[in-house]
């Protein structure tokens, strides 16, 4: 028999609204809800009402187990150590992290609760189970649990980049942080640089650990496997929603409120690792240096909220709604539409489908991103309607591994390259076009969300 698998990440994948609690949606909740139906399952989290957080919800084929933390620890934790130290750090430095001893204690103590409440879990498990850790929230864990449980199998997931050797070295507490991911049996990364660099740095701050090619040997004998799973979407489901009537109806009518203009896209969280203002900078290069192009193309930003408790996130909002402001104020004709629509919200998924198929350039420009889920969303939804769509994407994206020259590959940080590469993409044949989309959809379709669990358990359990 499979063992059961133990989940724990930062948060529950709950929901909580008038009706009462629901799962949330989400890649990593569908892509596991499978499995946990099939060798039964445990998630571990946090959740501001942990005291209010049922054993199950329906819909969701396993136990919740919640975290209590006090708004002081969630302070130091979350909005210091976890967003504004390691976030930073782990994106290359696009804003500078702040080194906080405090943050870092509230860090460990935070460990330590998680590390009872998963204890407990192991100990209530009548077969061990399977524990799949996800993310820089809890890096340190994995020590703490073998320390407890020698034999327990351990796997970590980081869904960030893992940085160069000489930028993690920057963290005081290098030493305990990659100590803690060496605890585990596997750690898991999105593309093969971020585990090179992973290696690279465990050579540098461990040099009695042995890297014998992708595994690591410890002195006292523990072995750690440093994997490459790049995460992906659930791409039946995304191709199916590409071609419901509600969204070919949201497609009818953005189309007759755009018209013939041309449609560049961007979708994110507003983060600054995303790349948005040198975007927006871009578009208003394009249309200062084209004036051809004004009025014949419309720049949609859909800015999901995020961390807005953190100063950073707080700061980049003004920046970005102060930059979409010079540009309508520049190039908005009187009685005319403006050149750039920004939505500052969540879009629902019949929204977000429509404007993936409406997009003639899909913009995935991000400074600095992990893998970014919303380029394989955008060439699975293209695909299934038989889009010819263009996606630009960043180099410093880990989507771009897998992309390879079919996406219009950009360097966001040159905003005149940046300018060059939309004008580039609005004028591709569209011959071309399409058969860039249908590999890229290949691609993904072929590495779906369900692959990378399954891989990535195999990894853990020693199988792979
Ligand atoms: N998304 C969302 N709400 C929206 C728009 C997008 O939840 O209003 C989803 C989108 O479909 C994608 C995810 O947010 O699955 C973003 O994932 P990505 O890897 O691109 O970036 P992340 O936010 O994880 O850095």
């Amino acid at each position: 028999m499979d063992a059961p698998l133990l989940i724990v990440a930062n948060r529950l994948p709950l929901v909580r609204d008038a009706a009462g609690w629901r799962p949330a949606s989400g890649g990593l909740v569908t892509a596991l809800t499978p499995v946990v139906a099939r060798v039964g399952g445990t998630w571990v989290g946090w959740d501001e009402d942990a005291a209010g957080v049922p054993d199950r919800v329906e819909g969701l084929d396993c136990d919740l187990r919640a975290v209590a933390l006090e708004p002081g620890l969630v302070d130091g934790f979350y909005h210091g150590f976890t967003n504004r130290t390691l976030w930073p750090l782990f994106h290359d430095l696009v804003v500078q992290p702040v080194i906080d001893r405090a943050w870092w204690r509230s860090y460990e103590t935070v460990t330590r609760r998680f590390a009872d409440a998963v204890a407990a879990a192991v100990e209530a498990s009548p077969v061990p189970p399977t524990v799949w850790i996800q993310d820089y929230h809890l890096l340190l864990l994995p020590r703490l649990l073998r320390e407890r449980f020698p034999n327990l199998r351990i796997g970590v997931f980081l869904h960030t980049p893992f940085p160069a050797p000489e930028l993690f070295a920057r963290l005081p507490w290098r030493d305990a942080l990659l100590g803690g991911m060496l605890a585990a049996d596997a750690v898991g990364f999105h593309t093969a640089p971020y585990r090179d660099n992973f290696l690279r740095t465990v050579n540098r701050v461990f040099p009695d650990a042995t890297v014998m090619a992708d595994e690591v040997h410890a002195p006292d004998g523990h072995r750690t496997r440093a994997t490459v799973h790049p995460i992906s979407i659930d791409t039946a489901a995304f191709a199916a929603l590409a071609t419901e009537p509600a969204t070919d109806a949201a497609v009818a009518e953005l189309r007759a409120h755009f018209g013939d203009r041309r449609v560049l896209l961007g979708v994110d969280r507003l983060d600054y690792t995303k790349g948005i203002r040198h975007r927006l900078q871009a578009i208003e290069l394009l249309l200062e240096r084209r004036p051809d192009l004004r009025g014949r193309f419309v720049f949609v930003q859909v800015a999901v909220p995020s961390r807005d408790d953190v100063e950073e996130y707080r700061r980049l909002r003004t920046q970005v709604e102060t930059e979409v402001g010079r540009i309508n104020g520049r190039f908005t004709e009187p009685g005319r539409d403006v050149p750039v629509h920004y939505l500052h919200r969540n879009v629902d998924r019949t929204t977000l489908a429509a404007h993936y198929r409406l997009a003639d350039v899909m913009c995935v420009t991000p400074l600095k991103d992990g893998m970014n889920l919303v380029a394989k969303e955008f060439v699975t939804v293209q695909d299934a309607t038989d889009g010819d769509g263009v996606l630009l994407l960043s180099e410093f994206c880990g989507t771009a591994q897998e992309f390879g020259h079919d996406a219009v590959r950009c360097n966001p940080f040159d905003v005149e390259g940046l300018a060059a590469r939309m004008e580039g993409a609005l004028e591709l044949a569209p011959e071309d076009r399409r058969g860039r989309i249908a590999r890229m959809a290949a691609t993904v379709r072929d590495h779906d969300v369900f692959r990378w669990v399954d891989e990535e358990l195999a990894a853990i359990g020693g199988d792979a």
